[in-house]
């Protein structure tokens, strides 16, 4: 039977990364795969350019049971480090807004160097390859090996087994939960899973008077609204964060930057708070127009707006906030209504409360929030403290990255602090 010094299952970002990394310590490796092509979520990823890393990554850009685990693996292998790979490498990139970093030609890139870092590390690859089984020994056997594993292959024996299956997202290209399935059936606990960077979605009731709004886009905040997140005007320092992204209004719900990232922390039931204005204090601007003034409500109300929201959707808001409140008539002079009427429209949109009934799941999701419970592994070495010699790295583990290429720092840290461990502890490579 063949024996290796680590077996990493799921060719993806973190498990080809710590194979090319491992092999390059002189540990004899094997990466295998079920899907025929390699990584295909770098890619797909960050519209086919690879948002491959952010200029600034710290734990606070992560969602986990345990907000400290990322700690250590993000301090010891950087964005820097990453950037300085790249251009080893040859590859172009460039910086979009906050801190993205993305490959200027193509995601292939990024793939191709995780490829010939496993060549230079002389790691053997078999793709495509099932893993039927996983088995931890009773002992270690004499060549040290403690896992047997059966593949399409056949068996083989490891010293070491790295988990790198990733998550639920896009199960079309081979997303699986082998990973988490394995840990669970080896002892772990797993943080409930559930689609994130996702869209959110409504019943058709509900979004029926926004479908016409289609295809708007514009900068707002957006955070959960829960009672107690915020007290005197401010978020509570545990609440989860509000960001100051773009919404983008679809057929079926909202999507866009701003809400792929709340999406991460929300939970059902609860509902967004989003201001379309985050920039004006609408109710004081409207009360303030008022004042001597000859003009109709829609005038004031697009004029308070101003260009930051689509004309489109400000009438729009306001002939729908006009259904339920009659006074508030597009062709009413302003200066006949009453405060409280202009504060209720004020607050519609600078505090807009909406509930969203779902996402629109793994198939759009963009990564997988939960998975291996972080109090069950090292976060130096990302091995399992209930099975020596299994590992667990990338975003199998219950660590999901906000939107802007901290998902992919993420695998490329985890993947690295394992490697790192494995060579250190390996007195004998095979
Ligand atoms: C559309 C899209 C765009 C994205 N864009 C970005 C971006 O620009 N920046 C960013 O930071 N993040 C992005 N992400 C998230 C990022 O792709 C993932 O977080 C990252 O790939 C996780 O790396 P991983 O190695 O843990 O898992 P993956 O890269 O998903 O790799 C897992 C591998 O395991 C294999 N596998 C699964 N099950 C089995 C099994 N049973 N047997 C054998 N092999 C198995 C899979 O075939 C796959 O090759 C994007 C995700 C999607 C879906």
């Amino acid at each position: 039977m063949l024996t290796f010094d680590v077996v990493v299952i799921g060719a993806g970002a973190a498990g080809l990364f710590c194979a090319g990394a491992a092999g390059q310590r002189g540990l004899k490796v094997l990466v295998l795969d079920h899907a025929p092509k390699v990584a295909e979520k770098i890619r797909i990823s960050g519209g086919g350019r690879c948002n491959f890393t952010n200029r600034e990554v710290g734990p606070a850009n992560f969602i986990s049971e345990n907000s400290h685990f990322s700690r250590s693996a993000l301090a010891g292998y950087t964005p820097q480090d990453f950037i300085a790979l790249v251009e080893r490498h040859g590859i172009a990139w460039h910086e979009k807004h906050k801190g993205q970093l993305f490959c200027d030609r193509s995601a292939n890139d990024i793939v191709q160097m995780l490829l010939k870092e496993c060549e230079a590390g002389q790691v053997t690859r078999w793709q495509p390859c099932g893993v039927h089984a996983v088995r931890p020994k009773a002992t270690p056997s004499d060549d040290g090996s403690r896992f047997e594993l059966e593949t399409d292959q056949g068996a083989v024996s490891a010293r070491n087994v790295v988990i790198a299956t990733g998550g639920l997202s896009i199960p079309k290209i081979g997303a699986t939960d082998f990973g988490q399935r394995l840990a669970a059936s080896l002892g772990h606990r797993i943080v409930p899973l559930k689609p994130a960077l996702v869209p959110l979605t409504f019943t058709p009731e509900q979004w029926a008077p926004l479908v016409p709004l289609a295809g708007v886009a514009l900068a707002v905040e957006i955070g959960t609204s829960q009672p107690g997140d915020v007290a005197g005007g401010k978020r509570k320092k545990n609440a989860p964060p509000a960001f100051m992204e773009d919404l983008l209004f679809t057929h079926r719900g909202l999507s866009g930057p701003g809400v792929l990232q709340i999406s991460s922390y929300w939970q059902a039931g609860q509902p967004l708070r989003i201001n379309l204005a985050p920039q004006r204090e609408l109710a004081s601007e409207l009360k303030q127009a008022k004042v001597g003034s000859r003009k109709q409500l829609s005038t004031a109300w697009s004029h308070a707006l101003g260009e930051a929201v689509p004309q489109r959707l400000a009438q729009t808001w306001l002939s729908q906030l006009g259904e339920s409140h009659p006074t508030l008539r597009a062709d009413a002079p302003i200066a006949e209504l009453k405060d409280k009427d202009l504060d209720a429209l004020g607050q519609s949109a600078n505090a807009w409360d909406i509930v969203p009934n779902g996402t629109e799941g793994y198939a759009k999701a963009e990564v997988t929030a939960g998975g291996v419970d972080t109090n069950e592994l090292s976060s130096r070495t990302m091995e399992s403290k209930l099975v020596p010699g299994l590992h667990f790295i990338g975003e199998v583990v219950d660590v999901t990255g906000w939107l802007g290429g901290y998902n992919f720092q993420w695998a490329w840290a985890s993947a690295m602090a394992c490697a790192r461990a494995l060579a250190a502890c390996a007195e004998n490579p095979v």
